[in-house]
């Protein structure tokens, strides 16, 4: 039963790493959050490999990269006005 809980923390962690790593690289952060919890180590490792994606744009209050088709600000919930480009 550790070995369980073992591995739903490590998973749980993993997925939190690959969600944010593919947030800054433009990517699912969904997606990667689930391969992140189930392959953890080499779900990581491509993550690290694979090149950003798409235009990017600064958010205007938290000042991280976003892509430049996004609403909202994936890490702050900033709204953000399609017609200013950085
Ligand atoms: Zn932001």
């Amino acid at each position: 039963m550790a070995y369980l809980y073992l591995y739903l923390i490590l998973g749980v962690v993993f997925g939190l790493l690959c969600r944010r790593a593919a947030l800054e690289k433009d990517r699912n952060g969904r997606t990667w959050f689930w391969l992140g919890f189930f392959l953890s180590i080499p779900a990581f490792l491509v993550l690290l490999l694979l090149p950003e994606g798409g235009p990017h744009r600064q958010c205007p209050r938290c000042g991280r990269r976003v892509p430049q088709k996004a609403v909202v600000c994936g890490f702050c919930g900033t709204r953000l006005d399609r017609s200013i480009d950085v």
